[in-house]
């Protein structure tokens, strides 16, 4: 039989396999596949237009564009340029094949941005007036097929079809929140007439998103709600002991966040709770008085870090903190030998070890507890929801503590863990200098290398951090042995330089991390495995190069690996793609708070970037967004948490479909 597709006007062989590739295989499929996005095409005047918005406007090209070559995969190309009378100058990087199709008397669309004084624009985009489309314009995102092009086919589909689509929401809900019904909706997605058609859609679109999730969401919190556990005892005398050994006074938050553990211990329910604290917060002592607590009630403790740096480096602290209340703390990863690990995994099934460290190899099949009462997951996002529930699995409904210094807004909290508990520690320890950030493009590596030997001199020390452990001739990264020669030449050789990569020895690495951490080595230059975590109470300069190629909440992770004590810090960014007019990192300069840095990542590259998908459990919405909807969002769980019991014949269905899909469901 002829593929259905196939009678409709513009679909051949070739365009039937394009579609199939983006799982489009019928009309009803073509129909159903609604725009991300619009975007508002307009051209504006350039009288009237206010420095720093992004406008386009139609433009005579006056001269002969020019094309510099400014340094390594850095080109601009400068038009002179007329507008309503108005002489200005276009200049736009990297597009140096764009030269070939304009001359003097061309005649250009033009998006960009004027300078304050309106003399010069920095575009963003070029294209010949003739092609540039005004109007409302349905964005899908397909793969090789163009907006213009699956436009048409749409409109071919739904002439050739009547389809009557029963709506899969309550028509009550509906009704109160004033939406189209989803057939309203199909006809006006593909070909919106105005904004106000624009913003109806939206928002039925986006509602049902939400409020499919958050039907997910109120039905998991319920299973959860249904888990019980014996309250934990422990000694307060002890704890107050350790408290007081402490060699600094816990500040407010630190008190508060240990008192809701506290709390959470003595429930009949497991706990699950989310400690969030920006870099250098101090949350490592709270877990740590906590763990003791556990210990104290007879119970052991594992604590599980995403590197093996870490992991060590908590294992010191620990032991240096706890060894003294009789505590015994073990260190477990894949780097430790056999013999030594047959000692620890005995220790951990009879119970002589109460508290171990280490990465995921914690979660191995072959290990047991003898009575694993309490678990702390440190910078937890880097764990997959499997690893998280794996080592839950290892106790009996243990209480589980989640530490995080990539702060989540609270929309995204409530999505990721449904109704997880949150402790926030919003104040750092006092006396903390601000860290001076500078972001700027590669030449002002003359200066960040003044700013180190400086440093260096007063005894303190520097990290490099580059996105790559290779530089390619291909492209403009820098690599560890790249920098390290540029590096070497103009820095003192009375100071040692290390190199620090992922593909190192184990050994090796831990060696490297002790002779910095004791001042043997004076500056570092890593790739990102220093990002979470150490503590190197004496570097004052950190430098990231390639920023460009990091997200921001990592950019600030790595810059709380400064700024660790009572000195003045600095902070480096380096990018030429700030020249390519792509301020992204500006916000870096600006701000030192790390959950104004995480939503603006978050708005940037979406939590499954920023988070990983894995380990949201975020769906991909085709058009909502966790962070710019959150009212709507507020709204759309709202009603699912109080339509979960209702008897309306339509949201039965959604209910059970929505069990179905989580039946396997285990906290994670
Ligand atoms: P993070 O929250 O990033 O994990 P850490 O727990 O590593 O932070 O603590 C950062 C540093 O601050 C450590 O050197 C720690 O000893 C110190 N610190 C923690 N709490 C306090 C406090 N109340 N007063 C002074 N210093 C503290
Ligand atoms: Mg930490």
């Amino acid at each position: 039989m002829r593929h259905e597709l196939l009678t409709v006007k513009g679909i051949g062989e070739a365009m039937l396999k394009k579609l199939a590739d983006n799982h489009i295989y019928t009309i009803h499929d073509v129909i159903h596949y609604l725009p991300s996005r619009y975007e508002k095409h307009h051209i504006s005047s350039i009288h009237g237009v206010n420095p720093g918005d992004t406008i386009t406007i139609k433009a005579v090209i006056t001269e002969q564009p020019i094309l510099q070559y400014i340094r390594k995969k850095l080109t601009k190309l400068t038009i002179m340029a007329t507008s309503e009378n108005f002489s200005f100058k276009i200049i736009i990087f990297n597009r140096e094949f764009l030269k070939q199709s304009l001359y003097t008397g061309t005649e250009i669309a033009v998006t960009g941005k004027f300078e304050s004084n309106k003399k010069t624009m920095t575009a963003s985009e070029i294209v010949l007036a003739r092609n540039y489309v005004e109007g409302i314009i349905p964005i899908y995102n397909l793969d090789n097929i163009s907006d213009k092009i699956y436009s048409k086919i749409v409109k071919e589909c739904l002439n050739q079809s009547s389809l009557f689509i029963d709506d899969s929401l309550p028509s009550n809900i509906i009704k109160n929140r004033g939406m189209l019904s989803y057939n309203e909706t199909l006809n006006k997605a593909h070909q919106p007439m105005d904004e106000e058609d624009i913003s109806l859609i939206s928002y039925r679109i986006k509602y049902e998103e939400l409020f499919r999730f958050g039907l997910r969401i109120a039905l998991l919190k319920r299973i959860n709600e249904s888990y019980y556990v014996t309250p934990k005892t422990y000694d307060l005398v002890k704890v107050k002991e350790l408290i007081a050994s402490l060699p600094f006074e816990l500040t407010k938050d630190q008190k508060e966040v240990t008192n809701d553990i506290f709390r959470d211990l003595k429930k009949n329910h497991p706990m699950v709770r989310l400690l969030q604290g920006d870099v250098g917060s101090g949350k490592t002592v709270c877990a740590t008085i906590a763990s003791f607590a556990v210990i104290t009630g007879g119970e052991q403790v594992a604590i599980m870090a995403p590197t093996e740096i870490l992991a060590y480096q908590h294992y010191q602290y620990l032991t240096e903190t706890l060894s003294p209340f009789s505590v015994s703390v073990s260190f477990l990863t894949s780097s430790i030998k056999k013999e030594e690990r047959l000692r620890i995994l005995k220790g951990l099934e009879t119970g002589t070890i109460d508290l171990i460290v280490g990465t995921h190899s914690l979660i191995q099949d072959e290990i047991n507890y003898h009575k694993l009462g309490f678990i702390v997951i440190d910078e937890q996002h880097r764990f997959g929801v499997e690893q998280r529930k794996k080592l839950r699995l290892k106790g009996h409904n243990p209480d589980v503590l989640l530490m995080s210094a990539t702060p989540i807004p609270r929309t995204l909290s409530i999505t990721i863990f449904g109704d997880m508990d949150i402790s926030i520690i919003q104040t750092l320890p006092a006396g903390r200098k601000q860290i001076q950030t500078i972001v700027s493009d590669f030449s002002y590596i003359d200066s960040v290398i003044q700013r180190v030997i400086c440093e260096l001199e007063q005894n303190n020390q520097a990290y490099f951090i580059v996105p790559v452990i290779e530089g390619r001739s291909t492209s403009d990264l820098i690599g560890v042995q790249e920098l390290y020669d540029i590096l070497i030449q103009h820095i003192p050789n009375q100071f040692k330089i290390e190199i620090l990569h992922g593909k190192l020895k184990n050994e090796d690495k831990t060696s490297i991390l002790d002779n910095f951490y004791n001042g043997e080595i004076n500056v570092l230059i890593s790739t990102t495995v220093v990002e979470v975590g150490l503590n190197a109470p004496k570097a004052t300069v950190m430098t990231v190069i390639n920023a460009e190629r990091f997200g921001l909440s990592q950019l600030h992770q790595l810059r709380g690996r400064v700024g660790r004590n009572k000195l003045q810090s600095y902070c480096y960014f380096l990018s030429d793609s700030i020249l390519l007019g792509n301020n992204r990192l500006e916000i870096l300069e600006k701000t030192n708070d790390g959950f104004e840095i995480s939503k603006e990542d978050l708005r940037q590259r979406g939590p499954g970037e920023v988070f990983g998908s894995e380990q949201t459990g975020i769906p991909k919405f085709r058009m909502a967004n966790i962070i710019e909807d959150e009212s709507l969002l507020d709204i759309a769980f709202e009603d699912a948490k109080n339509n979960l019991d209702s008897q309306d014949l339509k949201m039965i269905t959604l209910v059970k479909n929505t069990l179905s899909s989580i039946e396997n469901y285990h906290l994670d």
